[in-house]
């Protein structure tokens, strides 16, 4: 069976097609610039890309496309339309009722509308691109998978604010964790590799990319992780804060007369890494200058090492214990630095790497970096959200 994984933002939707029988991708791409001009890249493994401008006035404009190209006889990879079994659809917020992967009906995608206040950034997009979906392809079911749902069984302790109660019951205002379908897909890859069932491991999974989250999964289930009501919690992402003292944010508005959308902006466009180091918000540009001598770039990797590692420390007290630890995506796929400053300062855990095996590990590929004999696996585990989306739509349906 083949089946079609949607991921659609405000302007741009990515998607990806996968031969199940085979557990492989067969082509994937990306329509951008939706509502603004447009243009598409589509790939298929070991071909070249195609690359074209075209007016993408909506998101049914960019699936008409998608599905064109799929089935175009030069650059498709399906004779008929039909071959699409399903479709697996990416949610960033699933609330607190979609708590697993779900054949999306009337009565859930009424819930999707329901929880949009909550989620105004990720929500109306992918909605539309589900609508849009669904239009051109009405006889297949189309499957919503959630970031969220990976952290439907955390313990109340861990997702209620300390705040008044009854922000939390009417409002909803309560920590959700997002990356929930990356942590998901590397805790499952580590214990394969380390041969336990999930159930008697305990892991702490690390999602270091423009956006970052660490999770702590214990026998199976995660029971804490660092974002919260939104992606802004936890560790200094490329632009994004984390967690910072929230009187800082009421002090601000006030003495600079700002609006709440103008401090969303600081928040989220212009801290973390960017605005410590005002460099970059990329870390490669960031360890360049630190390298090349510059002391704020030095300051933000250092703030970002700080972090991290206070919430594996944390979570660790957590979980009484630690077995695996996992470095996954954009930073923590390719960058052994991170990984050993980070390692360096986890030993009294019992993490001990080889610095060989760390450095020489092929960039974006697996590598157990871990010393013979070492209390705590130590491994860096390719993310493929996709996949799992793609597995979870598959499971549903076949
Ligand atoms: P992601 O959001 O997972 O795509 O990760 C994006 C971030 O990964 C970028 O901001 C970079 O800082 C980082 N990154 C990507 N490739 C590398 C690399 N080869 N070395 C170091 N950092 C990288």
């Amino acid at each position: 069976m083949k089946i079609l994984v949607i991921n659609a933002g405000s302007s741009s939707l990515k998607y990806q097609v996968f031969d199940m029988e085979k557990g492989e991708m067969i082509a994937k791409g990306l329509c951008d610039r939706i509502g603004v001009d447009g243009a598409i890249s589509h790939k298929r493994p070991g071909k070249d890309t195609y690359k074209k401008d075209v007016e993408l006035r909506t998101h049914d404009d960019a699936i008409a496309l998608v599905l064109k190209l799929l089935t175009d006889p030069e650059l498709g990879v399906l004779t008929d339309i039909s071959e699409i079994g399903a479709v697996g659809h990416r949610f960033a917020h699933g609330g607190e009722k979609l708590t697993k992967s779900t054949i999306l009906g009337e009565q859930e995608k009424e819930y999707l509308y329901s929880i949009v206040g909550i989620n105004p950034l990720h929500g109306p997009p992918a909605i539309k691109g589900l609508e849009a979906c669904q239009k051109l392809l009405p006889n297949v079911s189309h499957v919503g998978v959630f970031d969220t749902s990976f952290y439907s069984q955390m313990p109340p302790s861990s997702y209620v604010y300390p705040i008044p109660y009854e922000y939390y019951e009417t409002y909803k205002i309560r920590r959700y964790g997002f990356h929930g379908t990356s942590h998901r897909y590397v805790s499952g890859k580590a214990a394969e590799y380390v041969g336990k069932d999930i159930k008697e491991l305990k892991m702490i999974t690390c999602h270091l990319g423009n956006g970052s989250s660490i999770s702590a999964i214990k026998n199976g289930v995660c029971i804490d992780t660092s974002m919260g009501f939104t992606p802004q919690e936890g560790l200094p992402m490329g632009t994004r804060s984390g967690s910072i003292d929230p009187t800082v944010v009421t002090y601000l508005m006030n003495a600079l007369g700002l609006s709440p959308k103008e401090m969303d902006d600081i928040l989220n466009r212009k801290s973390g890494l960017l605005g410590v180091s005002g460099v970059s918000s990329d870390c490669r540009e960031i360890m360049q200058a630190d390298e090349e001598g510059n002391p704020r770039a030095h300051l933000a990797m250092e703030i970002l090492y700080h972090y991290i590692v206070k919430i594996i420390g944390s979570y660790a007290a957590e979980m009484d214990g630690l077995d695996v630890l996992v470095f996954t995506a954009g930073i923590g796929e390719n960058d052994a630095v991170v990984r050993e400053s980070v390692c360096k300062r986890l030993g009294f855990l019992g993490v001990k790497i080889d610095e060989d095996k760390n450095r020489t590990a092929k960039r974006g590929e697996f590598c157990d970096m871990s010393l013979e004999g070492a209390a705590v696996k130590a491994l860096c585990i390719p993310t493929d959200e996709e996949y799992m989306i793609a597995l979870d739509t598959y499971n549903l349906v076949k």
